[in-house]
């Protein structure tokens, strides 16, 4: 097993294979430059928006379902939403959610549900990021070969690393999870199928997209790994990637990202463990779940061996991110305190029309969007489809969070940007530089550059 960052694992250098992949990467960077139109600026520029596009964003190429949380929590979460479809909640939305679970504004748009990219649109700042079409149909034939004639591809990686016996003695189960049913009942019959085949330690079982449920910030989110593996009454989440192993290397930061995914599906199989025994999750992150049906605490990645469509794969060791991942959710605030923030009659309701364009006025919109509290990183960039619209407010309103979370902090009471160039300016008070010790470091630092730069000039 290599655990997450493992020194080996974190050493695996930066691979930009060449072919389809590299196209890819090449497309999904100029996919992610925002247009002049949409960066200039800070008046939002009216973008219309086919609401019926089904690749608007990047929510519906994931493979998780989102249903509403019992009334009257629903009524308000439809409401905001207007009568545009609910959007899915994915595993890499929740890791995106939970590495930014101070943004009030990202969980109450995910918790109804809204088109984020639509809304970014509308506001006429489009931050297009994601898989590009190419990646997914990759993945989706790598997957395909894995999962084709009864496994056949895929029991490979499964015997060498999870011990699943090659000489037929064991034969794998693969019930039957009604993948056709809606989420609710999808997750009832996961659920059940777990814990008959955590009853059984001899039995080998495969989870063949099974749905999970996991709760967060007061809403259910579903979620649907690529398969688990349950054995001798625990389970192993095993995520199908299409990114190449290329000598024995991969890329870091897509195995951070499936670690942090994966470490998704783990949470939601504690809670489904749990569930199963009536009790709930046990609070040290780093505990081993011991109930029947839990999962451990790696899981296993396969990726395609070099640029053959034949698999390796590797045991990643996920409880850093598994950590991080319930300390983020459970920091989250429910959902309904936030609901109770906003002003009557707050929407976000793009109002299309019958050809499925945005009607709803952008300054009624932006005013809405405004209106619930943003945490803006720069990280925000690569997560969030509202990543342009949040940072150029950062900018209308000079906010050093623009420089990063790092800096803010650094800052302390400095607010803006304008704030820490004036403490360190020769401007700034005496007594501002002896009360703020964020003003007093700037002041020191200003006046060290001063002397630096005038040492070379002399
Ligand atoms: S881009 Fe805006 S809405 Fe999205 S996480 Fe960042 S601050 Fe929150």
């Amino acid at each position: 097993m290599i655990p997450h960052p493992a020194p080996a694992l974190s050493a695996w250098p930066v691979v930009l294979p060449p072919g389809p992949a590299g196209t890819v990467r090449g497309g999904a960077r100029r996919a992610r430059r925002a247009s002049p139109a949409a960066t200039a600026g800070c008046a939002a520029a009216t973008v219309r928006t086919r609401l019926s596009d089904p690749d608007a964003t990047l929510g519906r190429t994931m493979n998780v379902s989102h249903i509403g949380p019992p009334e009257p929590l629903a009524q308000r979460l439809a409401e905001l939403r207007g009568p545009a479809p609910q959007r899915s909640l994915n595993a890499r939305a929740l890791a995106a959610l939970a590495a930014n679970p101070g943004c009030r504004r990202r969980a109450v748009l995910d918790a109804a549900g809204i088109d984020k990219g639509a809304v970014a649109q509308r506001l006429g700042r489009p931050a297009p990021f994601g898989q590009s079409p190419f990646a997914i149909a990759r993945g989706t034939m790598f997957e395909s070969r894995l999962k084709a004639d009864d496994y056949a591809v895929l029991l490979e990686p499964l015997r060498r690393h999870l011990g699943l016996p090659s000489d037929g003695a064991a034969p794998l189960a693969v019930p039957d999870l009604l993948r056709r049913s809606g989420p609710a009942v999808r997750a009832e019959r996961t659920a059940a199928a777990l814990a008959e085949a955590a009853a059984d330690p001899s039995a080998w079982t495969l989870l063949d997209h099974p749905l999970l449920r996991l709760t967060v910030a007061g809403s259910p989110a579903y979620l649907e790994p690529d398969a688990v593996v349950v054995h001798g009454g625990r389970c192993t989440v095993v995520e199908i990637k299409s990114f190449p192993v290329l000598d024995g290397s991969a890329d870091p930061a897509k195995v951070g990202a499936a670690a942090r995914q994966a470490a998704v599906y783990v949470l939601a199989l504690q809670e489904t463990a749990a569930a199963l025994a009536g009790t709930t999750v046990a609070p040290g992150p780093y505990a081993v779940q011991a109930l029947p049906g839990s999962p451990e605490l790696s899981v296993l990645l396969v990726c395609p061996k070099d640029f053959s469509n034949r698999p390796t794969a590797v045991s990643v060791d996920i409880r850093r991110e598994l950590a991080t991942t319930r300390r983020q959710l459970a920091r989250m605030t429910a959902v309904d305190e936030l609901l109770d923030t906003l002003a009557p009659g707050t929407s976000f309701d793009l109002a299309p029309d019958q050809a499925g364009l945005p009607t709803r006025p952008v300054a009624e919109l932006a005013d809405a969007v405004e209106s619930v509290p943003a945490a803006y990183g720069p990280e925000c960039l690569s997560s969030c489809e509202l990543g342009f619209h949040c940072r150029a407010q950062a900018r209308c309103d000079d906010r050093v969070e623009q420089l990063g979370r790092g800096v803010r902090g650094e800052l302390g009471s400095i607010r803006t940007v304008a704030g820490a160039l004036a403490a360190a300016g020769p401007a700034a008070a005496a007594g501002d530089r002896e009360s703020d010790e964020a003003a007093a470091r700037l002041s020191y630092a200003a006046a060290l550059r001063a002397e630096a730069l005038g040492g070379c000039a002399g």
